[in-house]
């Protein structure tokens, strides 16, 4: 008898059983690749639009392992500042278009999992402007009334930014010199999220495969055959949701990684925050999460050393992070961090996602540029489509 050692060696734990081919590795009409928001949105698409479909999902990590279940819950279309930035170097067509589908998606993801489920609460968001940063905060304002304007067909009314310094006092923020607020962003638990999420798709009979690398893709007879770490599966179509990972498969595609490093701190008695705040072009961004304040960002404090698929975390942003939570945020309390962690999203030169057959039936929706809660699930469902026509 071969001892499991020798089995592994010969290559023989990949040798599947006729009953774990037909069942398993070899039925599936579609096959998704990664298990973060935009591959289960997908796979949910896919089986409400064709109950009969025979889904299977692959994902590498032992859970999600990129963006979905290490981000900041933050339910938003974008601050004023970044529609300034964002107009700057497109149309006016172009920024509601965006807005829009940030919109939608989160619209959807909300029909899809439920407000309780995911505990949505619309807090409201705050952009900051340090001191030293008055320019910055008065174009903003300045463009106040016509951003308000051209989101009303969004949103539905044109009250959407609006001043808000005289709240600066009442969160205690030091530094801080001017307030925009948007009551309409709000905040998801981005673990219950997912969570709802992978109900969603057990409930409709779609098989999840985890600690499952994929490592390469080729054509095969009849569709697609994938060669993973546990053996080669086949499939009708592929979709890969890959995101940040996306050009390890696909070195042509346009998608770099962008690390985000996050701390959560211990129980804050008496925190006053509540609500998303975003500050530095969005490149800084803390919340409430119950009685602790969640802080990420510093990203551009050195882009290409952040540009890794290697979680973990640098000297340089810890300190940032924690000498703005210190100072900045909290100041005059002595806030202990409880523990830090990061996530890896995909980013492009391009703010749109990538969505669109790769090679005959592979088809892939990548790219969320750091905002996948907001436009996933309309990703996952725009790929799903792609795959069905
Ligand atoms: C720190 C941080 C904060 C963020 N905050 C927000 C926010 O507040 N609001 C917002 O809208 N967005 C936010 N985002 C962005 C958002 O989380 C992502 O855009 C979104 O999760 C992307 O979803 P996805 O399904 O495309 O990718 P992912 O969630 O990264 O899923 C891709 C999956 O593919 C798997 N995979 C990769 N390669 C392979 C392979 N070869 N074989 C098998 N599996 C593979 C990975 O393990 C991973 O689970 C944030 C992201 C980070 C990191």
């Amino acid at each position: 008898m071969l001892l499991y050692s020798e089995f592994l060696l010969l290559g023989l734990e990949h040798t599947f059983s006729y009953w774990e081919r037909t069942a398993f590795t070899d039925n599936a009409d579609v096959i998704i690749i990664g298990s973060g928001i935009v591959g289960l949105s997908a796979a949910l698409h896919l089986k409400r639009q064709q109950p009969e479909l025979k889904v299977t999902v692959l994902e590498r990590g032992f859970l999600p392992s990129g963006a979905s279940t290490k981000n900041a819950g933050f339910a938003c279309f974008g601050t004023l500042s970044e529609q300034i930035a964002y107009l700057k170097k497109s149309s006016e067509e172009d920024v509601l278009r965006l807005v829009d589908y940030k919109w939608r998606g989160l619209q959807r993801l909300r029909e899809n999992l439920g407000d309780g489920n995911i505990d949505f609460h619309q807090y409201g968001g705050y952009e900051l402007f340090m001191h030293g940063e008055e320019a910055r905060a008065e174009e903003s304002l300045d463009h106040l009334d016509y951003f308000n304007g051209l989101l009303k067909q969004v949103v539905g009314s044109s009250d959407i930014y609006k001043p808000a310094d005289a709240k600066i006092a009442d969160f205690g923020f030091d530094k801080v010199s001017r307030m925009i607020y948007n009551p309409y962003e709000g905040q998801i638990h981005t673990g219950k999220m997912m969570r709802a999420l992978l109900n969603k798709v057990y409930e409709a009979d779609v098989l999840v495969l985890n600690q499952c690398n994929v490592n390469n893709i080729n054509q095969d007879n009849n569709g697609v055959r994938l060669n993973t770490s546990h053996g080669d599966f086949k499939a009708g179509k592929v979709i890969l949701a890959t995101n940040a990972f996306a050009a390890q498969l696909y070195p042509e595609l346009d998608v770099v990684p962008g690390r985000g490093q996050v701390l959560v701190t211990k129980l804050i008695p008496g925190l006053k925050l509540k609500g998303t705040y975003h500050f530095n072009d969005g490149y800084y961004y803390f919340r409430n999460i119950e009685g602790s304040v969640l802080f990420g960002g510093g990203r551009n404090i050195d882009f290409k050393e952040e540009e890794t698929w290697d979680f973990g975390h640098t000297e340089e942003v810890k300190a940032k992070l924690v000498e703005y939570l210190n100072e900045m945020i909290l100041p005059g309390q002595k806030t202990e961090i409880d523990y830090w962690w990061s996530g890896i999203m995909g980013f492009g030169a391009d703010i749109s996602p990538i969505i669109k057959e790769v090679q005959p039936n592979v088809f892939c929706a990548v790219r969320c540029n750091g905002m996948g809660v907001a436009m996933g699930s309309l990703v996952g469902e725009e790929v799903a489509e792609l795959a069905l026509q």
